[in-house]
């Protein structure tokens, strides 16, 4: 299957680490040229060195990405550099307390939804403009098995996550017109920095539900990349507002 190798301009934000490193990677590796965003900067430089070592094109902008001046750099950088924005991958994603509702704080849930709703939005209101002058382009968010049930993760992520499926679709039918793309990945248990802080064991899986525990193979980082590359490619040409679970079918209990 061709995945559609045109070098064209990515933007991956959490590319520091975890799903959005090893995106950031594959990406680099079929010759796109990738923007590594990331609020981590040693992470970012990491990435963009080990694109660079492999011979491929990367450049990393760092800071918040839940601040607009931030994403603007992002998109400035990206058009600079790249010439516009073809691809863009919304990653960057914090875990919450995985508590219910009533013991979550104000502070809680106004930095999940800031970073992994509303970081999303303001990311993709900034690259539109450039995907819609160029008649084309392909968005891939990262949700989360926690966007497809209530039994994953805390109230605030959960919000946050299904906030994401939400923000995809309208993406995809306002866009359809315009040839631009927008899906999203809903990983599973993937072993990345996240996962970890995710740990059952600590976080009392009774309280989640059977659900919680039944989440099959752990996957890797790259498993999740090869879906968001897929979205993202020529090959998805025709699919648009796809919620794909990459979970061993955790999503299918
Ligand atoms: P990770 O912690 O390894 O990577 C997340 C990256 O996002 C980090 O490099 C972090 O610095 C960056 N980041 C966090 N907040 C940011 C901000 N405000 N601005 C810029 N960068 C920021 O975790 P991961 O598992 O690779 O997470 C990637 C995505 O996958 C997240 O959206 C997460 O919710 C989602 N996800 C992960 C799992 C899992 O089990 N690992 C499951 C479902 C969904």
């Amino acid at each position: 299957m061709t995945m559609g190798v045109d070098g064209r301009s990515v933007i991956v934000t959490g590319a520091g680490s975890g799903i959005g490193r090893a995106a950031a990677l594959a990406f680099a590796a079929q010759g796109d040229r990738v923007l590594v965003a990331d609020l981590d900067a040693e992470g970012a430089a990491a990435t963009v060195e080990e694109i660079e070592r492999s011979g491929g094109t990367a450049v990393a902008v760092t800071g918040d990405l839940s601040e607009q001046a931030v994403v603007d750099r992002v998109t400035a950088t990206a058009v600079e550099r790249f010439g516009g924005v073809d691809v863009l991958v919304n990653n960057a994603g914090i875990m919450d307390s995985m508590s219910a509702a009533a013991d979550v704080a104000d502070a809680e849930w106004d930095r999940v939804i800031r970073v992994n709703l509303t970081a999303p939005f303001l990311l993709t209101r900034a690259v539109l403009p450039h995907m819609l002058a160029a008649g084309r382009g392909a968005i891939v968010n990262t949700a989360s098995e926690a966007a497809l049930r209530g039994s994953a993760a805390g109230a605030a992520y959960t919000a946050s996550k299904h906030g994401v499926v939400g923000l995809t679709k309208s993406l995809a039918v306002m866009y359809r017109k315009n040839g631009v793309r927008a899906n999203a990945v809903c990983p599973g248990g993937t072993a990345t920095a996240i996962a970890v802080e995710a740990d059952p064991a600590a976080h009392g899986p009774a309280a989640l539900g059977p659900h919680f525990v039944n989440l099959g193979r752990v996957s890797q980082p790259d498993e999740q990349a090869a879906a968001i590359l897929f979205l993202a490619s020529e090959a998805a040409g025709n699919i648009n507002g796809a919620i794909l679970p990459v979970d061993d079918g955790w999503s299918a209990v």
